[in-house]
Order: C-alpha cells, then sequence, then structure tokens
C-alpha cells in the first residue's frame, strides 16, 4: 500500500503547516497547566474548544469526580483544594464504523511559577525545550492541526477528541468520561510522546497506588514506656512484608514512601502511615498483589491496629488481538511515509491503560518525538511535528474510512 492521491494532499498540507504548528506548540507550552493550575488548564481548554467547533464538533464537558482523600501522598497533596477538572469532548461525525477516540490530557507536571516556562528553540531549529512540549503539548498540537488538515480536504472522518486534565495525577477526575466515551468507539488513540527512537508502545503495566495506616497507644517513653504501643513499629513490619512482594522478574513490583510517623523522640508514636505504588503485567498479577495488601490489615478493634487503602487505578495494557492489529495498520502509514514504526514495551502507564481496559484497542504513544520527560530538560524532537502529524491525519483517515472490520484490507480511496 503506498499514498493516495488524497493521503498526498493530507502530507503536503500538514508540511504547508509547518510554522503554524511551530507557533501552535509555543502558544500551548507557554500556558502552564501543571501544579494544578486550572485557569491554565481552562485558557487551553477554551482555546482546543473553540477550534474543535469551528470544524463542527459537537461538544459537551463532562465534570470531574473527586478523588479520594487519602491520596494526598503525605506530602500535602492537592486533596481539598483541587477542584475536579472537566474533561472535554467534541465529536464529530455520525458514522457507526471505524470511529476514534483521540485522547489527550492538557496538565503536565511542571511548576506553573517555576523558572521552567518557556519554549527555547535551539540555535539549528531542529529540537526546543519547554513545559510540556512533547507530554503532550505536541501530542495536543498536531492532533488538531491533523483534524483541521482533514476538514479541509474533505476528507471523511469520525472521531471524539477527549481532554482531560488530571493524566499526570492519576485520572481520578476524568476516569469515568474516558471509560464511557471508550464504550462508543472502534479504536483509540492516546497522544502520549513516541518512545525513545519514535517507537509505539504496544504493552503497558497496570499501576496502583496504596497507603497503610497504622495506628498504635501514645505514651511518655521515659515515663510509660510499657503501657505504649508504637504504630511506627507496626507500620515498619508492615513495610518489611510489602518488601517482600516484588517479583521483578514477573513484572510486579511494590515501591513504598513517602513516610509518615511520630511526634516527638520521647513520645510512643500512635499513629503512622505509608504511602506506595504497585505495577504489575496482568489483572491477576494485581489481585495477588491487592490480596497481599489487604492481607495486613486488622480488625477494627486490634491495638496496634492497620488499615490498607488501595486503588489500583490503570489495569495492565497487555498486548490484545485488535490493538496489534492497530498497531500494525499504524506501520502501515508510518512505512507508507518512509518511516519506520518500531513496537516496544514500557513500565508506564497513561491513559491509554484505562481506555483499553475499557474495551477499546488503543495505541497510546501516536504522539511526537522527544526525551526528558517530566523534567527541567523536557524536550521535542521539531521535524516530529510534521512527520507525526502526518502519521497521524493519515492514520485518522484510513481508520474512519475502513471500519474495524476492514483493517487488513488495502486502501482503496483515491
Ligand atoms: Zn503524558
Amino acid at each position: 500500500v503506498t499514498l493516495s492521491g488524497l493521503e498526498q494532499k493530507i502530507v503536503q498540507a500538514v508540511e504547508s503547516r509547518k510554522s503554524a504548528l511551530l507557533e501552535d506548540l509555543r502558544l500551548h507550552v507557554e500556558i502552564p497547566t501543571g501544579g494544578f493550575n486550572e485557569d491554565g488548564i481552562e485558557l487551553t481548554r477554551q482555546l482546543l474548544t473553540a477550534r474543535l467547533k469551528g470544524l463542527g464538533a459537537i461538544h459537551r464537558q463532562v465534570p470531574g469526580d473527586t478523588k479520594p482523600g487519602w491520596l494526598g501522598g503525605g506530602t500535602g497533596g492537592d486533596c481539598g483544594v483541587y477542584i475536579p477538572s472537566t474533561s472535554v469532548c467534541a465529536r464529530l461525525g455520525n458514522a457507526i464504523d471505524g470511529r476514534v477516540l483521540i485522547a489527550g490530557h492538557m496538565d503536565t507536571v511542571h511548576d506553573p511559577a517555576g523558572p521552567f516556562r518557556l519554549l527555547s528553540i535551539a540555535p539549528g531549529r531542529k529540537t526546543a525545550t519547554g513545559p510540556g512540549c512533547v507530554d503532550m503539548k505536541g501530542g495536543l498540537v498536531i492532533a488538531m492541526a491533523a483534524l483541521e488538515v482533514l476538514e479541509e480536504l474533505g476528507v471523511p472522518a469520525s472521531w471524539t477528541f477527549l481532554l482531560n486534565g488530571d493524566e499526570e495525577t492519576g485520572t481520578y477526575h476524568s476516569e469515568r468520561a474516558i471509560r464511557e466515551q471508550a464504550v462508543g468507539h472502534d479504536f483509540g488513540l492516546a497522544l502520549e510522546p513516541a518512545l525513545p527512537g519514535g517507537a509505539l508502545a504496544i504493552e503497558r503495566v497496570g499501576s496502583g497506588q496504596f497507603m497503610i495506616e497504622t495506628r498504635g497507644r501514645a505514651a511518655h517513653a521515659g515515663r510509660e514506656f510499657a503501657k505504649g504501643v508504637s504504630a511506627v513499629n507496626k507500620l515498619a513490619e508492615c513495610i518489611l512484608a510489602v518488601a517482600r512482594m516484588p517479583r521483578p522478574e514477573a513484572g510486579t513490583v511494590a515501591n513504598i514512601g513517602p513516610l509518615r510517623g511520630g511526634v516527638a523522640t520521647n513520645a510512643v508514636p500512635d499513629s503512622a502511615a505509608a504511602w506506595g505504588n504497585v505495577r504489575f503485567p496482568d489483572p491477576a498479577s494485581a489481585d495477588e498483589l491487592g490480596a497481599m495488601l489487604d492481607s495486613l490489615q486488622t480488625e477494627a478493634d486490634a491495638m496496634p491496629g492497620v488499615v490498607v487503602r488501595r486503588s489500583f487505578n490503570r489495569p495492565a495494557k497487555p498486548l490484545i488481538p485488535g490493538t496489534e492489529r492497530l498497531a500494525l495498520r499504524a506501520r502501515g502509514v508510518a512505512e507508507d511515509l518512509g518511516m519506520t514504526l518500531p513496537f516496544e514495551k514500557t513500565g508506564g502507564v497513561c491513559d491509554g491503560n484505562i481506555m483499553q481496559d475499557a474495551g477499546l484497542p488503543t495505541i497510546d504513544t501516536v504522539g511526537v518525538r522527544g526525551g526528558g520527560l517530566h523534567t527541567p530538560e523536557e524536550w521535542i524532537d521539531l521535524t516530529s511535528l510534521v512527520e507525526r502529524c502526518q502519521m497521524l491525519a493519515i492514520l485518522i483517515a484510513r481508520l474512519s474510512a475502513g471500519g474495524s472490520a476492514a483493517l487488513d484490507a488495502p486502501v482503496t480511496r483515491s
């Protein structure tokens, strides 16, 4: 399969937007959307929604759900202050087959008041650094341009663009919106940055959060030590039990930290807590880790007592046949464009985990290329703006045209 005449027009139309893509990237990178900066997220939401409406998309906002309070992580966190973020779903086309759900997050991990604020283009204009430039403002920018190019050229496409504002903090507010949308679509595309070398992630582990809270009895360490029951000692036992859980060879991980416990060195502590994260390759290992954590919990009136809370919010994303076919379809587009698209596994998680868990075959690293994610060195390969936008536009067009039944059929459009 090579590019059809219409697909060659798509390639040219994206190429002609080269400087517009860069300017749009600058605009979005310089709107700070990290650190629960709802003003920045709202501005991003408005800018993108206006363009989606301009394409004739039907748009609606889905209010966010609240996040369990214990997930604050002992570090202050966002709980109790943060207004649950709203997700936007904009839909175009009413096909009953070949419906594409495109998911993008507007938030970043970067402090909105920190020094890393601007898009700085390197001499030679091949790369640039900036907060969220690859994760995932670049992805948002190319997806928006891809949809506009398809509309401009009259290419029929059936898609929903879902924008959320809490991916970096676990998608607690927008998970319901994602699951609801996943049900009505045939293919999922998430705009996370490509893996190193431009690779597509086809398998992801799952991830979960937990908190172990212990309760003891306070006593003066000098006068009444024997009357006390140390919550810290009990927590230490629990931590050692968790430390025995991981089986890295089988892909299970359990990490503990941060910790809290005690108020003064001369008082037996009556409360302590630890937060942690688990990673697992499949539902069975998630259940096994969950059962091990739950087994640490004691009866409510036990002394010392242990309460375990957990939220395994990112299910594992194993390679399923539908996702493999979708990945091969994306690879076909890349190769028709003269690019390569290697496949890889990753220990990271994203909203693609939720989309596929909701039954939607999903590939989730169709965004731009770059690196230094979640660091002040985050960078983007600027040539990927055009290349990945071309790939995305043609992929969306082919998926919309071919329908899910025709995934392996050659493209017949001319
Ligand atoms: Zn991301």
